[in-house]
């Protein structure tokens, strides 16, 4: 990986936790309110089911934004790219899809 690429994937990543952080700030997280009356059964399921979703989705963006994060840790480190489990580089294409990967395509399709 050149300078360049490792400095385009630093602002890629810096992006997406900003992005991330706004999401999980603005994210409406309230439960259903109590039956008013007003709306019936199948709603009431519709919205508890909207609200386990996005909770869901909540869960999965700060599960994101700490690996993101610890990817930013690693490029102050200088160990950033670096296959966890094989030692190689990993792909920069890889990186670009997914810049908090840790591991190598290769050994990501071994199951690492
Ligand atoms: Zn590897």
């Amino acid at each position: 990986m050149t300078i360049e690429q490792l400095i385009e994937l630093e602002i890629k990543v810096r992006e997406l936790v900003a992005e991330l952080e706004q999401a999980i700030t603005h994210a409406d997280l309230r439960p259903p309110g109590q039956l008013d009356g007003t709306e019936g059964r199948l709603s009431r399921q519709d919205s508890l089911m909207r609200h386990q979703m996005e909770m869901e989705a909540q869960r999965r963006r700060q599960l994101r934004l700490q690996l993101l994060k610890e990817a930013l840790h690693r490029m102050d480190a200088g160990t950033y790219g670096i296959c966890k489990a094989c030692g190689k580089e990993i792909e920069y294409s890889r990186l670009e899809l997914q810049p908090e990967a840790l591991v190598c395509s290769d050994c990501k399709n071994k199951n690492y």
